[in-house]
């Protein structure tokens, strides 16, 4: 059976509820997707390739990821470093800001514990999933080994899948983002473009632009989410435009992509095709996007799923 890995951060949440009151949770890009997948497809091996620390903080997110099923097999632990951590205040008219602490987080030592003897435990049918999150996180002096054991994974064979995710603030320069994502993009098989995010990082507005931006790169698979605009599908020489249902009471648009990711690729690994994965993963994005948190509760998720499994 195949196994799903998904390479990058999860941080300690806190949100504040009212003034001096604040609600903690975990989360992250690459957390939320393996969550999603685990939760829609349980028979799938999804596994969290991350560092934490050995603080309580750190046990405790160990203890989500059991709770949530995932295989933890492949946390390590930093005896000197701790979670990065991050904070969202809701205003009055509902807009959000974040503020995150995690310059110095466990997950950049990451590098250092996942080696080229790990690359003997992948398979063939096996997924690599990283983000440009999980990328732009990684210390530069750490990037050669990044990308020499992403080369070594793709060359035996195993399935690499990358979504650019663009955060402006992690990146020391446009330039630098833009050289780093297209190096992904290169060694993709499938590739997860949300057009918010090319738009600001390379210029590309509309689901055809990022298409034809990516057809230098030779993907598999190329599945470009455009918010409620529509999905845009490439494979096989077929580009599909997939209607989206808009939701009509947006609550938090936090991790809908993520969301997306997650059940989509659980939905091809489960064997289903691009157009009921992308179904699937809609209707995941949409329930995850009508209740607060990245993380929502198990059976407003599962019941939306299995309404249409
Ligand atoms: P990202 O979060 O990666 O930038 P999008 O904003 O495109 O990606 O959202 C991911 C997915 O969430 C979309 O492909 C769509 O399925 C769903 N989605 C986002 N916004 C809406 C909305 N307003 N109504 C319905 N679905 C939405």
């Amino acid at each position: 059976m195949s196994s799903i890995y998904f390479f990058g951060e999860c941080l300690i949440e806190l949100k504040t509820l009212k003034p001096n009151l604040f609600e903690q949770s975990y989360a992250g890009d690459i957390y939320n997707s393996a969550v999603y997948m685990k939760r829609a497809f349980p028979a799938l091996s999804v596994n969290v390739i991350t560092t934490v620390g050995t603080d309580a903080f750190s046990n405790e997110m160990v203890e989500r990821f059991s709770h949530e099923h995932l295989s933890t097999e492949w946390v390590f632990r930093s005896k000197q470093k701790i979670p990065g951590l991050y904070h969202i205040q809701t205003d009055a008219s509902g807009e959000r800001t974040f503020n995150y602490w995690r310059n110095d987080s466990a997950a950049k030592q990451t590098m250092d514990f996942f080696k080229d003897e790990h690359l003997q435990q992948f398979t063939k049918q096996d997924i690599f999933f990283f983000s440009g999150i999980s990328l732009a996180i990684l210390p530069e002096e750490k990037r050669e080994a990044f990308w020499s054991r992403l080369k070594k994974l793709s060359d035996s064979g195993v399935t690499i899948v990358f979504d650019p995710n663009y955060r402006a603030n992690l990146w020391s320069s446009t330039e630098d983002a833009s050289t780093q994502i297209k190096k992904a993009f290169a060694h993709a098989c499938i590739a997860l473009p949300g057009v918010d995010d090319l738009a600001t990082l390379l210029d590309l507005h509309t689901g055809a632009q990022v298409a034809e931006f990516c057809q230098c790169y030779e993907l598999q698979e190329l599945v470009i989410k455009n918010g409620p605009e529509s999905v845009v599908t490439v494979a096989q020489g077929n580009t599909t435009e997939h209607h989206i249902t808009p939701v009509v009471k947006v609550v938090d648009t936090t991790s809908a992509g993520d969301a997306f990711n997650g059940v989509y690729l659980g939905a091809r690994l489960s064997k289903q095709s691009i157009n009921k994965a992308v179904q699937l993963a809609a209707t995941a994005a949409a329930t995850v996007i009508q209740h607060p948190g990245a993380i929502i509760p198990l059976t407003a998720f599962t019941d939306a799923i299995h309404a249409e499994l």
